[in-house]
């Protein structure tokens, strides 16, 4: 099987400097042990956290082993009494063509329902994040103003549909004229920035929200934060979900300045890790799928062909490639 490794940890932003393609010998499946082809893999923010030493909250990958992600792939071989071949599974064996199972952790899907990769998406852990960030954590209410950072990227993209689908304003920010007109025009928000075009992400937004921001779901950190914390309104929510912007940071970073504001603004921010909230699932996907169907959520997903092309989808997550959700297809 080919798998890709980490060779080297990044200093910095990650460069193809730091992965390798490996060959390695994969036996056949025994006893109770199936193997899957993969044909999606998933590229994360989070997995660069995973390439620094010392604690988080997943473990750091090691250097010269093959490393992990979301995937979707389907059985080739099995002598597993659960999965047999053609199954589509997701399991959390990326950055590879093959792999060997017991079952542990692997999940069938179904691919009638909807497209394979879709279970990496809109219906994975990223629609589940944007879900739980706004339903558990902002406990979204309608006609609440919502601000959005990478808000074309896989989270923030249904994140800005599930707030449209509650009746909220949405302000949504991004960093590249396409991505400005997909919010427009098919995510439907009422406001956008270019944060790259700004040179006051703060006054920018102001103007945007006169009467101020109920919610910020953070994506990004640094700046983005200090200008939500600026605009917010009192008692409003800041979700955490992530902060990008400060994942290749060498330097602690200087943004947000304005972090007293939560005193005077009474603001809750309060972070989350989806994977805490898998109990409410289903209630997820009931929700999820019937969006979907009123057509009230469409997604887009960016595609690299080819398993040695993951770490040049992995690395474009930082210099904002992607449009909507970020995936490796393997013929
Ligand atoms: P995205 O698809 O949003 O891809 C990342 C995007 O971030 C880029 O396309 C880029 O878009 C933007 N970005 C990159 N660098 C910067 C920067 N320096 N400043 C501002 N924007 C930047 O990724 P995901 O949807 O998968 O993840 C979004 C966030 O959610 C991440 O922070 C991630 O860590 C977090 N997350 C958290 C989870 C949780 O359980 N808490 C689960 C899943 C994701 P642009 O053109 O707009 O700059």
């Amino acid at each position: 099987a080919r798998t890709i490794q980490l060779t080297s940890r990044p200093d910095e932003v990650p460069t193809e400097a730091n992965f390798e393609l490996v060959t390695r010998e994969l036996s056949p499946p025994g006893d109770g042990e199936f193997m899957v082809k993969n044909e999606w893999i998933s590229v994360d923010p989070y997995m660069r956290g995973r390439m620094k030493e010392g604690d988080s909250y997943v473990a750091p990958f090691e250097l010269g082993e093959p490393l992990e992600g979301g995937c979707v792939g389907q059985v080739v071989a099995s002598r597993h009494d659960r999965f047999a071949e053609g199954d589509y599974v997701l399991g959390n064996l990326g950055w590879r063509d093959y792999w060997k199972s017991s079952g542990a952790g692997v999940v069938k899907v179904d691919p009638q329902l909807a497209s394979p990769q879709a279970y990496l998406g809109v219906l994975g852990m990223t629609g589940m994040t944007a879900w739980v960030g706004l339903k558990r954590i902002a406990k979204l209410k309608p006609g609440s103003t919502v601000f959005v950072s990478a808000a074309s990227g896989a989270v923030g993209s249904i994140v800005c549909q599930i707030a449209k689908a509650n009746d909220c304003r949405v302000i949504g920010s991004a960093g590249k004229s396409e991505k400005i007109d997909w919010l427009r025009e098919q995510a439907k928000v009422d406001e956008v920035i270019n944060y790259k075009e700004t040179n006051d992400l703060t006054k920018a937004l102001g103007e945007l929200a006169p009467e101020g921001i109920d919610v910020y779901f953070d994506n990004v950190g640094g700046e983005h934060l200090e200008a939500a914390l600026e605009q917010m309104n009192d008692f409003g929510c800041c979700v955490e979900c992530g902060m990008i912007s400060t994942y290749n940071a060498t330097k602690p970073p200087v943004a947000p300045r304005n972090l007293f504001k939560i005193i005077t603004k009474r603001i809750r921010m309060q972070g989350f890790i989806v994977r805490d909230h898998m109990s409410d699932q289903d209630e997820f996907l009931k929700d999820m799928s019937a969006l979907i169907k009123s057509g009230n959520v469409v997604w887009e997903e960016s595609v690299r062909e080819g398993l040695e092309e993951t770490p040049k989808a992995f690395i474009g997550l930082f210099s904002g490639e992607n449009l909507g959700k970020s995936l490796v297809h393997i013929q």
